[in-house]
């Protein structure tokens, strides 16, 4: 059988229109010079929310600080990092979470969880508000050592924090997981999640475990789940999860057995379906995961193949 169905548009929270400009990051003039310049802009996080405005007119947009706008959240002294060039224009990264209230232009928006409004942002957007609420999250973290327990100081324009007692070099983390589709002849396997509110079918996943590749991980987390023995095993694509710190690497993966044995843990049920159920899903009562997730991408890039 072939399990070759390809990506048929790209992901959410890809796209980033930034330059990360990595070769910037040691260099601590040019970095100071840009933190402090005319132009730079700042991406701010509150407590894990991103800056955005247009909400209540359902079609919202990432907000930007520069100038005199961005000075009373810049003087906050709070964490923050390089993340790139937008046209030339340095951005920041600026989490502001010890302020209770921080001070933000009136018509700059609110503070959002970018998981609720990721599928009406512009997919760029999204893309660099998730990273800078990535390295935010890691930042505010790993104020510590996990070595011993010393005091971290940020090096590298933020992106990684040395230890001020031992010396350890700590570095952003992002940790994998496995996304799949399992397919068998003309029907595929979904799950449904004891997590979901709702009636909704969706793809298996886990976390990858220290010393298993993806294969692997993939055919652990099928067999854990709904006791399927799983074959061949094709990548499709991946999508970065930064919340707080995952990647979600998608595949479509081949079902060798039918009878489902289910982990009562995770799963309140697991069914094969065929694409006449998945085109019908509607009428017949239950749900598929969001258009912007990976899940759906996998999904109906099968359907449609
Ligand atoms: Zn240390």
């Amino acid at each position: 059988m072939t399990l070759s169905f390809p990506a048929s548009r790209a992901n959410a929270y890809t796209g980033s229109p930034l330059d990360r400009a990595g070769h910037h990051r040691e260099d601590a003039d040019w970095i100071a010079r840009a933190f402090d310049g005319p132009d730079t802009l700042f991406a701010p996080v509150w407590r894990a929310r991103s800056l955005m405005r247009g909400l209540e007119s359902g079609a919202p947009e990432a907000v930007l600080l520069g100038g005199d706008a961005a000075r009373p959240l810049h003087d906050l002294g709070g964490p923050w990092a390089f993340l790139g060039l937008l046209e030339q224009r340095p951005v920041f990264a600026l989490d502001v979470s010890h302020e209770d209230n921080p001070p933000i232009p009136e018509d700059a928006g609110a503070f959002t969880d970018l998981r609720q409004v990721a599928g009406l942002l512009p997919a760029g957007e999204a893309s660099v508000l998730a990273h800078a609420r990535g390295l935010m999250h890691w930042r505010v973290k790993h104020r510590f050592c996990g070595v011993c327990g010393g005091r971290c100081e940020p090096r590298s324009a933020g992106h990684a924090m040395t230890c001020t007692n031992c010396g350890a070099q700590h570095f952003p983390r992002t940790d994998p997981a496995v996304i799949m589709l399992v397919v068998r002849g003309d029907r595929c396997l979904l799950g449904h999640n004891l997590r979901f509110p709702t009636p909704m079918y969706s793809t298996l996943a886990g976390f990858v475990e220290p010393g298993e590749s993806l294969e692997e991980a993939v055919r652990r987390e099928v067999m854990e789940e709904a006791g399927i023995a799983v074959g061949q095993v094709v990548y499709h694509s991946s999508q970065p999860w930064p919340f707080p710190s995952s990647i979600m690497l998608g595949f479509h993966a081949e079902g060798l057995t039918e009878e489902i044995h289910i982990d009562r843990e995770e799963l309140r049920d697991a069914r094969w379906f065929s694409k006449r159920e998945l085109h019908e899903h509607k009428e017949l009562g239950f749900g598929l995961p969001r258009v912007d997730s990976i899940a759906r991408r996998l999904i109906e890039d099968w359907l449609h193949a």
